[in-house]
């Protein structure tokens, strides 16, 4: 939060926008807080948060829902084994104690993913190993192409290295702001390259 604050990032707690409710479309600014604070803006991108949209499997016998709407799910992210051993959920929607991220997403696919080819193997899913939700997940916080803060999941003191000026800019560049993993995806999506874009 330092570093962020050095780099021009200022992080308001306690306050709200009043004028913008969950679902709320992209606007001109300024943006007027509950305080009374006019922050001006060009443009107002807003993000409150996120709801799960569960009703895909809310049908489904046996499936519940927890407190943050979330579905509840056994070691192996099943919503109903006992009457669905096949089915698998993942992302958002399911209640491990991930947040609702793509960096959680990095976690549970390849998990389901080793988990079905052993099921699809043969073998019994009780017999493989459970998934464990991240314990203290990676956060790359790009502010532009260059400069940025990181936090990594490092033993000890390592953790800090990505906040640190200098090196945590030219780690969180390489990780994600030099091109906000456009070319990554652009690639693995097999997209064509385009004049004028970095990705
Ligand atoms: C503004 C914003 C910024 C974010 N930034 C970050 C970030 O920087 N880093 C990060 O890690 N995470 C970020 N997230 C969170 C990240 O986008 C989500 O955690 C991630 O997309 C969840 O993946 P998912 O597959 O579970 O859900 P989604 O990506 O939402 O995909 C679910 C899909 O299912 C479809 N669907 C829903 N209901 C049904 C139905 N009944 N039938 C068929 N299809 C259905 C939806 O249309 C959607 O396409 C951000 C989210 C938001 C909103």
């Amino acid at each position: 939060m330092q570093r962020l604050h050095r780099l021009g990032v200022e992080v308001i707690t306690n306050c709200s926008a009043p004028d913008f409710s969950p679902g709320a479309n992209v606007r001109n600014g300024p943006l007027i807080l509950s305080d009374g604070r006019e922050i001006a803006a060009d443009l107002v991108l807003p993000a409150l948060g996120a709801q799960p949209r569960t009703n895909i499997l809310t049908n489904l016998p046996e499936v519940r829902i927890n407190a943050a709407g979330r579905v509840i799910v056994d070691e192996w992210l099943r919503p109903c084994p006992g009457i669905l051993p096949g089915l698998f959920v993942g992302g958002d929607i399911v209640a491990t104690d991930d947040a609702m991220t793509i960096v959680a997403t990095l976690r549970q696919n390849p998990f389901l993913s080793k988990t079905l080819r052993s099921a699809a193997r043969g073998r019994r899913i009780d017999t493989l190993p459970p998934y464990r939700p991240w314990r203290d997940a990676p956060m790359l916080v790009p502010t532009g192409p260059r400069l940025g803060a990181s936090h990594l999941p490092l033993p000890g003191p390592l953790t800090r290295v990505g906040t640190m000026r200098g090196f945590g800019d030219v780690l969180t560049r390489v990780l994600k702001g030099k091109d906000l993993f456009v070319g990554k995806y652009r690639r693995l999506l097999g997209a064509p390259w385009v004049r004028g874009s970095s990705g």
